[in-house]
């Protein structure tokens, strides 16, 4: 494994990034069954419009694994609408609750070992690595480091990592260094994708971050 951060430098650069933003309270979802909707309908997708869509859902009654398996596909892209891809979402939205049906619901999924629940999740259509990890940290409270595209942004820039490493590399290197920690796991998630989306955009605004001294790039 290439990507070895060492964990006081991971630990500094999540100390900088809570006194620039504090905390941040994700994921903004009521139950744990929104947050996985929402996890795949944040897909490619802004959150406030991912939003959107779950409102239009909770507003037709149909947020629950039960109801979004019983409406059609058609009425269910089109209350989803806002979060873009409708009908492909659509249609893992009915994936993800067919999983979760087979599986006796999220009771019967938060028996399964941290392992065997990843690679389950991994087999349902629709469900890759980063939508897998964002349902396991911030729905089922598991210890597992999302990477998101934000995360290798930063961290390249910063000089911790190359930039062409694999989305496992990258998980297996956080999660290594600052052992399980699902607090800080979701805590430094969450100010990852504030940090990129606020000062470390595609063009930084470095000269008002709060890393700009350790940061190779700034
Ligand atoms: S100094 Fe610039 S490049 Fe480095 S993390 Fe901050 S905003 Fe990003």
């Amino acid at each position: 494994m290439c990507f070895k951060p060492g964990r006081r430098q991971l630990r500094l650069v999540f100390d900088r990034l809570m006194e620039s933003y504090g905390e941040q309270h994700w994921w903004p979802g009521d139950t744990p069954f929104e947050v996985m909707t929402g996890a795949i309908l944040t897909q490619n997708a802004a959150w406030s419009n991912a939003e959107k869509a779950i409102t239009n859902l909770k507003q037709a009654d149909i947020l629950s694994p039960s109801a979004i398996l019983e409406v059609s596909q058609d009425i269910l892209a089109t209350l989803i609408r806002p979060s873009g891809y409708f009908n492909i979402k659509a249609n893992r939205l009915k994936n993800l609750c067919n999983f979760l049906q087979q599986n006796s619901g999220e009771y019967g999924l938060r028996e399964k070992p941290t392992g065997d629940l990843r690679r389950a999740l991994l087999m349902v259509n629709g469900i890759g690595p980063e939508t897998a990890d964002d349902i396991l940290l911030y729905a089922f409270e598991r210890p597992v480091f999302v990477i998101d595209a934000y995360t290798r942004r930063i961290f390249t820039r910063l000089g911790m990592a190359i930039g062409d490493e694999s989305y496992e590399e990258l998980r297996g290197g956080f999660e290594l260094s600052l052992g399980p920690d699902v607090h800080l796991y979701n805590e430094y998630h969450a100010l990852i994708v504030r940090h990129a989306k606020e000062t470390c955009n595609t063009k930084p605004h470095c000269e008002r971050c709060g890393l700009v001294d350790i940061c190779l790039f700034g």
